[in-house]
């Protein structure tokens, strides 16, 4: 914790988007005009009870919620504990991106915008973006590395099935920095017909602040459903983070509630102390990067390119803003898991629940299976369950492979 003397929780972030010493809006010259548009069209319409209704309906109808707080009883009685995981991978696409890229399309229509712009790295993005895009009938260009477009095909297939464009970014390593920088030059150059649509809490305000309210339906939805089905509030919640915002989703309403401990979970991947890991606040250092001032990896400490950890979605050195502050505050605490860890706890749900869970919800459900010791059977806890893990199998098959040998027959077991 920092000795820096930070604002309460309430006032968080100011109305120039800091959280504390983190966030703000570091940007080009070009950048401010359409951010400063952006900013002015959330407010207005954040609050407004046609754009709240109409956000409520496509929740309903499109997507699927309110997702199910679900009682896993064999994963409780596993891990000694009452384990209810939040559905989000029961959303329309299977994860809870769309959450926010259906809120911001909608603002974008209300803004009178005609096309949108997003930047996607492992493609769930990218398909919840161009979905929404199709959903409400506007043009969509979808920015992606070259490798990313080779690395996740499939993405790429489903994105253009719906109408988008994939835009190849063809300079640096061809993955997720080339294609924002790529995204955000389109973005500059349309930005009268245009709306950049970001799918994290990360980047220049008001997207911290913005993602975070559309994406915390999750945890408004997970404190209504405790309240009804336990009659109190959780002992523990607990979610992975990337750039965070299924976390701060399931967070932000429990932030207040003292008693309730709150755990964000890190992709350690093959350990912090190696170069390969996306461990952000274990390891990090406050710095500036895509337009905010927030926790990062320092440059040199991982290896450039490739993959960091076992799950493409956490797979980002930085992370928001909000959460970096909810670290030096000490309220949220932060916790890194190997992959190892990861592919035995996604098979332990696989196999306990019937759930085949993606490997990002994964490192939560990893983190629970560490503590295993430390559990009571009467303690409540919810896991946010982000996504749904079949868009993993390949690189499970993959593994499991390199691990076992070619030869290791049908994967009845994975790794267990
Ligand atoms: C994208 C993704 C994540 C990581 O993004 P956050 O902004 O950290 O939530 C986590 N889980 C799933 C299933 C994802 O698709």
């Amino acid at each position: 914790m920092s000795d820096q003397k930070l604002p309460p929780l309430a006032a968080v972030p100011d109305e120039k988007g800091f959280f504390g010493p983190y966030g703000g809006r570091f940007v080009p010259e070009p950048l401010v005009p359409p951010l400063e548009e952006l900013t002015a069209a959330f407010m207005r319409y954040r609050d407004d009870e046609d754009f709240q209704a109409e956000l409520a309906r496509e929740y309903l109808a499109y997507s699927g919620r309110p997702t199910p707080l679900y009682h896993a009883e064999r994963l409780s009685a596993h891990l000694g504990a009452t384990v209810l995981l939040k559905r989000e991978d029961l959303n329309h696409l299977g994860a809870h991106k769309l959450n926010n890229c259906l809120g911001q399309a909608l603002l974008a229509r209300r803004m009178g915008k005609q096309k949108i712009i997003a930047e996607t790295g492992a493609g769930q993005h990218g398909v919840a973006a161009a979905a929404v895009a199709a959903r409400l009938g506007l043009a969509c260009d979808i920015y992606m590395g070259e490798e990313d477009m080779r690395r996740q095909s499939p993405n790429v297939t489903r994105i253009q099935l719906m109408g988008a464009r994939v835009i190849p970014a063809t300079s640096g390593d061809k993955t997720l920095s080339n294609a924002v920088d790529e995204a955000i030059g389109a973005w500059v150059a349309e930005a009268d017909t245009a709306f950049y649509l970001l799918g994290s809490v990360v980047g220049p305000h008001p997207y911290p602040l913005m993602v975070r309210h559309f994406q915390s339906i999750i945890g408004q939805e997970a404190r209504q459903q405790v309240l009804e089905q336990y009659g109190r509030l959780p002992d523990l919640i607990t979610a992975c983070a990337g750039g965070g915002s299924n976390a701060i989703g399931l967070f932000h309403a429990f932030l207040g509630d003292e008693e309730v401990r709150i755990v964000g979970v890190e992709a350690g991947g093959s350990g912090v102390e190696t170069n390969r890991h996306a461990a952000t606040l274990t390891t990090g250092t406050p710095q500036v990067i895509h337009g905010m001032n927030t926790y990062c990896i320092e440059e040199g400490t991982v290896t450039a390119g490739g993959n960091h950890c076992i799950a493409a979605g956490l797979d980002y050195p930085g992370i928001g803003p909000e959460h970096s502050y909810l670290k030096d505050l000490g309220r949220v605490q932060y916790e890194a898991v190997e992959d190892r860890d990861v592919m035995r706890a996604f098979e332990t749900l696989c196999r306990l629940e019937g759930i085949i869970p993606a490997l990002e919800s994964s490192h939560a459900l990893a983190w629970l299976e560490r503590e295993k010791a430390d559990l009571l059977p009467d303690q409540l806890i919810i896991v946010n369950l982000s996504g749904r893990g079949d868009k993993d199998m390949d690189e499970l098959i993959r593994r499991r492979n390199q691990a076992l040998g070619d030869e290791a027959g049908p994967p009845t077991r994975l790794f267990c």
